[in-house]
Protein backbone atom coordinates (compact mmCIF):
# COMPACT_ATOMS: atom_id res chain seq x y z
CA UNK A 1 0.00 0.00 0.00
CA UNK A 2 1.75 3.60 -0.60
CA UNK A 3 2.01 5.89 1.82
CA UNK A 4 -0.55 8.00 0.53
CA UNK A 5 -3.01 5.92 0.27
CA UNK A 6 -2.16 5.12 4.17
CA UNK A 7 -2.47 8.76 5.09
CA UNK A 8 -5.70 8.96 3.54
CA UNK A 9 -6.88 5.44 5.20
CA UNK A 10 -5.69 6.88 8.30
CA UNK A 11 -7.37 10.50 7.88
CA UNK A 12 -11.10 8.95 7.10
CA UNK A 13 -10.29 7.11 10.48
CA UNK A 14 -9.84 10.54 12.46
CA UNK A 15 -12.61 11.95 11.25
CA UNK A 16 -15.37 9.43 11.71
CA UNK A 17 -13.90 9.62 15.50
CA UNK A 18 -13.31 13.59 15.31
CA UNK A 19 -15.69 14.30 17.89
CA UNK A 20 -16.35 18.10 19.24
CA UNK A 21 -12.47 19.05 18.37
CA UNK A 22 -14.31 21.72 15.61
CA UNK A 23 -15.31 23.36 18.75
CA UNK A 24 -11.39 24.02 19.87
CA UNK A 25 -10.47 27.42 20.31
CA UNK A 26 -7.83 28.80 17.86
CA UNK A 27 -5.68 29.90 21.18
CA UNK A 28 -3.95 27.06 22.35
CA UNK A 29 -5.69 26.09 25.83
CA UNK A 30 -2.80 25.20 28.09
CA UNK A 31 -1.09 28.36 26.60
CA UNK A 32 2.24 27.22 26.11
CA UNK A 33 4.81 26.34 23.06
CA UNK A 34 7.23 23.54 22.99
CA UNK A 35 10.48 24.12 20.20
CA UNK A 36 11.48 20.51 19.47
CA UNK A 37 12.88 18.56 16.45
CA UNK A 38 11.25 16.79 13.62
CA UNK A 39 12.64 13.44 14.36
CA UNK A 40 10.21 10.76 13.71
CA UNK A 41 10.86 9.20 17.12
CA UNK A 42 9.71 11.82 19.37
CA UNK A 43 6.07 12.51 19.61
CA UNK A 44 5.80 15.62 21.31
CA UNK A 45 1.84 14.79 22.55
CA UNK A 46 2.67 11.58 23.82
CA UNK A 47 5.83 13.03 25.54
CA UNK A 48 4.63 16.00 26.94
CA UNK A 49 0.80 14.75 27.18
CA UNK A 50 -0.73 17.08 24.89
CA UNK A 51 -4.38 16.74 23.00
CA UNK A 52 -5.76 19.09 20.44
CA UNK A 53 -6.02 22.73 20.99
CA UNK A 54 -3.48 22.57 23.94
CA UNK A 55 -0.70 23.64 22.32
CA UNK A 56 1.97 24.87 19.80
CA UNK A 57 4.77 22.62 18.45
CA UNK A 58 6.95 24.00 16.24
CA UNK A 59 9.34 21.45 14.75
CA UNK A 60 12.35 21.64 12.69
CA UNK A 61 15.87 19.36 11.88
CA UNK A 62 17.42 19.86 15.65
CA UNK A 63 14.35 21.97 17.18
CA UNK A 64 16.33 24.78 16.85
CA UNK A 65 15.64 28.54 17.23
CA UNK A 66 16.52 29.60 13.54
CA UNK A 67 14.36 32.82 12.79
CA UNK A 68 11.56 31.30 11.35
CA UNK A 69 11.33 29.25 14.78
CA UNK A 70 11.41 32.49 16.38
CA UNK A 71 8.76 34.07 13.66
CA UNK A 72 6.49 30.60 14.87
CA UNK A 73 7.32 31.91 18.60
CA UNK A 74 6.12 34.86 18.33
CA UNK A 75 3.36 34.66 17.25
CA UNK A 76 2.41 32.19 19.38
CA UNK A 77 3.15 34.57 22.35
CA UNK A 78 1.83 37.76 20.28
CA UNK A 79 -1.18 37.00 18.44
CA UNK A 80 -2.52 33.36 20.15
CA UNK A 81 -1.40 34.14 24.07
CA UNK A 82 1.43 31.34 25.46
CA UNK A 83 3.07 32.49 28.03
CA UNK A 84 6.06 29.73 28.96
CA UNK A 85 7.87 27.90 26.15
CA UNK A 86 9.94 24.75 26.09
CA UNK A 87 13.28 24.16 23.76
CA UNK A 88 13.17 20.35 23.46
CA UNK A 89 16.52 18.59 21.70
CA UNK A 90 16.75 15.47 22.24
CA UNK A 91 19.79 12.11 22.07
CA UNK A 92 21.16 10.78 19.16
CA UNK A 93 20.03 13.68 17.01
CA UNK A 94 20.95 13.43 13.24
CA UNK A 95 22.23 16.76 13.90
CA UNK A 96 24.91 15.91 15.26
CA UNK A 97 26.64 13.45 12.55
CA UNK A 98 27.22 16.27 9.85
CA UNK A 99 28.33 19.68 10.09
CA UNK A 100 27.81 22.75 7.60
CA UNK A 101 30.96 21.95 5.67
CA UNK A 102 29.98 18.43 5.04
CA UNK A 103 26.57 18.90 4.09
CA UNK A 104 28.25 21.64 1.68
CA UNK A 105 29.83 18.82 0.04
CA UNK A 106 27.16 16.21 0.14
CA UNK A 107 24.91 18.36 -1.62
CA UNK A 108 27.55 19.82 -3.80
CA UNK A 109 28.25 15.87 -4.79
CA UNK A 110 24.71 14.90 -5.46
CA UNK A 111 21.30 16.02 -4.47
CA UNK A 112 20.36 12.05 -3.75
CA UNK A 113 19.79 10.66 -0.32
CA UNK A 114 23.43 10.26 1.61
CA UNK A 115 24.27 6.75 3.35
CA UNK A 116 24.84 6.60 7.20
CA UNK A 117 28.25 4.75 7.43
CA UNK A 118 30.29 4.14 10.47
CA UNK A 119 32.59 7.49 9.40
CA UNK A 120 29.33 9.19 9.36
CA UNK A 121 26.99 10.44 6.30
CA UNK A 122 28.75 9.76 2.75
CA UNK A 123 27.75 10.46 -0.72
CA UNK A 124 26.03 7.45 -2.83
CA UNK A 125 24.57 9.52 -5.77
CA UNK A 126 25.31 10.39 -8.99
CA UNK A 127 25.77 14.02 -10.10
CA UNK A 128 25.23 16.80 -10.59
CA UNK A 129 24.52 18.42 -7.07
CA UNK A 130 24.75 22.12 -6.40
CA UNK A 131 27.41 24.24 -4.46
CA UNK A 132 23.57 26.38 -3.28
CA UNK A 133 24.02 23.79 0.49
CA UNK A 134 27.45 26.24 0.84
CA UNK A 135 25.16 29.49 1.35
CA UNK A 136 23.10 27.82 4.12
CA UNK A 137 23.17 27.32 7.94
CA UNK A 138 22.29 23.90 8.87
CA UNK A 139 22.64 24.23 13.01
CA UNK A 140 23.83 21.55 13.48
CA UNK A 141 24.56 20.31 17.19
CA UNK A 142 27.64 19.26 18.27
CA UNK A 143 26.64 19.15 22.09
CA UNK A 144 22.72 18.25 22.92
CA UNK A 145 23.23 20.58 26.50
CA UNK A 146 25.15 22.95 24.74
CA UNK A 147 22.72 23.59 22.16
CA UNK A 148 20.02 23.67 24.30
CA UNK A 149 21.65 26.70 26.23
CA UNK A 150 22.53 28.62 22.94
CA UNK A 151 18.50 28.28 22.04
CA UNK A 152 17.75 29.17 24.99
CA UNK A 153 20.03 32.01 25.23
CA UNK A 154 18.88 33.23 21.80
CA UNK A 155 15.39 33.34 22.30
CA UNK A 156 15.38 34.85 25.26
CA UNK A 157 17.61 37.72 24.02
CA UNK A 158 15.38 38.41 21.15
CA UNK A 159 14.30 41.60 20.94
CA UNK A 160 10.77 40.63 20.08
CA UNK A 161 10.27 37.98 23.17
CA UNK A 162 9.04 39.50 26.05
CA UNK A 163 11.41 38.84 29.35
CA UNK A 164 8.44 37.84 31.10
CA UNK A 165 7.98 34.27 28.90
CA UNK A 166 10.01 31.51 30.88
CA UNK A 167 11.72 29.34 28.45
CA UNK A 168 12.79 26.12 30.04
CA UNK A 169 15.89 23.46 28.31
CA UNK A 170 15.27 20.00 27.61
CA UNK A 171 17.26 16.56 25.96
CA UNK A 172 14.37 14.12 25.22
CA UNK A 173 15.86 10.81 25.57
CA UNK A 174 14.71 8.61 22.89
CA UNK A 175 16.28 5.60 24.62
CA UNK A 176 14.36 5.89 27.56
CA UNK A 177 11.38 8.84 26.62
CA UNK A 178 12.33 11.15 29.33
CA UNK A 179 12.73 14.85 29.37
CA UNK A 180 15.70 15.56 30.85
CA UNK A 181 16.21 19.01 31.68
CA UNK A 182 19.13 21.39 30.87
CA UNK A 183 18.89 23.40 34.21
CA UNK A 184 21.77 25.77 32.81
CA UNK A 185 19.60 26.25 29.95
CA UNK A 186 16.28 26.56 32.09
CA UNK A 187 17.95 29.32 34.50
CA UNK A 188 18.64 31.14 31.31
CA UNK A 189 15.24 30.88 30.29
CA UNK A 190 13.73 32.43 33.74
CA UNK A 191 11.19 35.01 33.55
CA UNK A 192 12.07 38.49 34.66
ZN1 LIG B 1 16.84 15.40 15.98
Amino acid sequence: MSVLKEVLDANLQYVSEFGDKAQLAMPPARRFAILTCMDARLDPAKYAGLSEGDAHVIRNAGGRASDDAIRSLVISYKLLGTQEWFVIHHSNCGMEFFNNELMGDLLESSLTTAALSDKGFVDVGEGPGSSEGKYINWLTIADQAASVIEDVTRIKAHTLVPSSIPVYGFIYDVATGALLEVTEATKIGVAS
